[in-house]
């Protein structure tokens, strides 16, 4: 909050969040401390800090003021949240936050919808420690409850899901946890907390690829679990005992993404949503997966409780085959075909959401693209996109 009653907006937010003088004196940004071992001057001052390490210098493997300055952000943009743990990866984030909840024999329930790798961490390290998954449809909602077994420790949410969009009923998955003493998990990166802000919605744990959007520009892999209050510690216990570190330098330019986060989701906002509103009018597209538009599923839990959306949506062809979608996205000149997403530049990704589905069917009428709208024109992406649609008409005449 700031001095005035005014609530801040994200921009001020993501601006201010994390910078503490006390570590940093006059500096705007936290410069790069790289550790491993930090000098005591006396026995009794090792001794001494070694009973409280939270936020102090002890060893380069708890941190230094460049991690911490970007946890702290974090958590600052999560209104309720008691911390937040940093991981080199996405993916390292999912699997510290799961394994700081679930332990051998314990069900997990997780969303139909997920990231491919959290299901292969599903069905891989937690199989083998002797966890059980079940997959839920994502429109499930307040249906979750039926599903809560004995056994059920865990609820695995992702919205909107990956590939496919759909828009998960949180609050009422949440509530059905809640009554039944289960710890909820999401995975925010799309969203992220300026759009939903998830501590605040109920969720204990929610996770951030923030090689996406934090960073911004497609150079640094990272990840985030920020954890309501009573669910911190055991996340920080686990992930030490995991030897969790993310490196001071990719921290560093975690907080530099950060600083513009908000005005660039902006921009990808904006600029999505004119391409997907333009390719819902053209005749060689089926359907516009994106939560803004009346036809994604889940479309009016988005509406009631996302502040925007981001830069990140597919779109179904109608009829063809693959070699009609390669020959649309091989010829794109402004569009790269790479995995991830979140950067300022756009991307084109072929994807196949039926083989990651174990409890849904997709009905789909063509191939499926997804798009990671930039920061470039979006008219200029926009032609790029039309001389591709007609490759594809090409193709598939
Ligand atoms: C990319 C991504 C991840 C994993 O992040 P990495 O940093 O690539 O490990 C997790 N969840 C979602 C939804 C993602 O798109």
């Amino acid at each position: 909050m700031s001095t005035s009653d005014r609530p801040l907006d994200d921009a001020t937010r993501v601006v201010n969040a994390g910078r503490r003088k006390e570590w940093t004196g006059g500096i705007v940004s936290p410069p790069v401390w790289r550790a491993s071992t930090i000098l005591y001057d006396t026995v009794a001052d090792l001794r001494e800090r070694g009973s409280n390490t939270h936020h102090r210098l002890f060893y380069g493997r708890k941190g230094t003021p460049t991690q911490w300055a970007l946890a702290d952000a974090l958590t600052e943009l999560e209104p309720g949240a008691e911390g937040t743990f940093l991981y080199c990866s996405g993916v390292a984030a999912l699997a510290a936050a799961l394994l700081s909840v679930l332990t051998p024999g314990d069900e997990l329930l997780l969303v139909d919808s997920a990231y491919d790798p959290t299901r292969g961490l599903a069905m891989g390290l937690l199989k083998r420690l002797g966890i059980k998954t079940r997959f839920y449809d994502p429109l499930i909602g307040a249906g979750i409850a039926d599903l809560i077994g004995d056994d059920t420790r865990a609820i695995m949410m992702e919205s909107p899901g990956s590939l496919t969009f759909e828009v998960q009923d949180v609050p009422a998955i949440v509530a059905a946890a809640k009554a039944r003493g289960v710890t909820t998990l999401l995975d925010n990166t799309w969203a992220t907390p300026l759009l939903f802000p998830a501590i605040s919605k109920g969720v204990d744990l929610t996770i951030l690829a923030c090689t996406k959007y934090v960073v911004g520009h497609s150079d640094v892999m990272l990840g985030s679990v920020t954890a309501a209050p009573g669910h911190f510690a055991k996340l920080r216990d686990t992930s030490f005992q995991l030897g969790q570190v993310a490196s001071p330098d990719d921290c560093w330019l975690g907080s530099r993404g950060l600083r513009t986060m908000a005005m660039r989701l902006k921009q990808h906002e904006a600029s999505a949503l004119k391409i997907a509103h333009w390719l819902t009018e053209q005749p060689q597209v089926a359907a516009v997966l994106h939560p803004a538009l009346p036809g994604c599923p889940g479309h009016d839990i988005f509406t009631r409780d996302f502040k925007g959306s981001s830069g990140l949506f597919s779109f179904a062809l109608r009829g063809g085959d693959e070699d009609g979608r390669a020959a649309l996205i091989d010829g794109l000149d402004l569009f790269g075909i790479g995995y991830s997403w979140g950067g300022f530049e756009s991307l084109a990704l072929p994807v196949d959401p039926q083989r990651y589905r174990s409890v849904t069917q997709r009905d789909d009428a063509g191939p499926i693209i997804r798009l990671q709208i930039g920061l470039e024109d979006p008219g200029d992406l926009i032609a790029d996109l039309a001389a591709g649609l007609k490759r594809f008409g090409a193709a598939t005449a």
